[in-house]
This record gives C-alpha cells, structure tokens and sequence, in this order.
C-alpha cells in the first residue's frame, strides 16, 4: 500500500493544496495530511479550525486521514511508517525551497518527496494571500473550499 504524508500549515487550506491532494490520490492508496504545529509561529486560524476544514472538506475521501504535528516532518513519516512526502509546486521560488527541504529530508531518513505542479488556474493562491484578503476585507470566495467560509 502507497501512503504519503501531505504536511503543511493549512492556514487556511486553499483550492491549491486540494488540487495537488485530489490529483496525489491516483497515485497514493492514503494521504495523511498532517497539519503542522510551530510554537514560534503565530497562526491566523486555530489548529481546531484548520483541522475542521481540511476534516469537512475531505469527508467523503476514505483514502484521506487528518492530523497534526510537532517536531521533524521525518519523525512524523517514521512514526506513521511512511516512505513519501507529498508536496506542490507553484512556481521556481517554491521549488528552491522545496529542493533544500527534500535533500535534507531525504539525508535524515530514508524518505523521497514526491512534487507535483500546480495547475495553472490555482498557482497564484497562496494561505499567506489568503489571509492578506482576509485582513483587507477582500472576496476571497473562489480560493477556499466551502468549510473555510462557515
Ligand atoms: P508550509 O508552511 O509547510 O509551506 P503550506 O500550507 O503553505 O505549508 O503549504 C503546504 C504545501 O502546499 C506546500 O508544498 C506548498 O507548496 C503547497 N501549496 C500551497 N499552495 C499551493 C498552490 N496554490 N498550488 C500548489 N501547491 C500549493
């Protein structure tokens, strides 16, 4: 059985991760999509709110479980016996930062990062744009899914 870890801040989930989970779930028979916890980090919605959307969001999705975090993403994997981290591309910025975290990931343990691209009618939301909109008093409507509005 393929399973990968999914982790993320999810501050809040946007149509971006959704389209790189829904696309990752032909290729994976689970995804944990692990919401991660930094203490040093300030949060705009609460882990239980966060935890809600992705749980409502993907209620109907039995290949795709929920949970959340504290410490290494690789002692997560290792925990949880999963060989792969899932995670998406928006754009050349992303994929720096991502390669870092792969290698050194990959050095800690013996776990590959998968990446997929986004879709190009998604590749400009961002959680942190998100939440700028929101702050601004902004429509955010079309970047969310429906748990994230109620
Ligand atoms: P983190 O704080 O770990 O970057 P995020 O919740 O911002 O957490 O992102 C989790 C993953 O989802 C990352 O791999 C990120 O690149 C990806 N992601 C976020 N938004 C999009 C998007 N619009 N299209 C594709 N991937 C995205």
């Amino acid at each position: 059985m393929k399973r990968a870890v999914f982790p993320g801040s999810f501050d809040p989930v946007t149509n971006g991760h959704i389209d790189i989970i829904e696309r990752a779930l032909l290729l994976f028979d689970e995804i944990i999509i692990a919401i991660g916890v930094n203490a040093e980090k300030k949060y705009m919605f609460s882990l239980e709110d966060r935890k809600r959307h992705l749980e409502e969001t993907f209620a109907n999705e039995p290949k795709i479980k929920i949970s959340t975090y504290t410490g290494l993403t690789v002692d997560l994997c290792k925990k949880e016996k999963v060989n792969f981290i899932l995670r998406g591309l928006r754009n050349s910025t992303d994929f720096t930062y991502e390669q870092s975290i792969a290698q050194t990931n990959a050095s800690l343990a013996k776990i590959e990062s998968i990446f997929l691209v986004s879709t190009p009618n998604v590749s400009n939301i961002s959680s942190s744009i998100v939440r700028d909109i929101i702050r601004n008093g902004g429509d955010y409507r079309k970047m969310v899914p429906r748990s994230v509005l109620i």
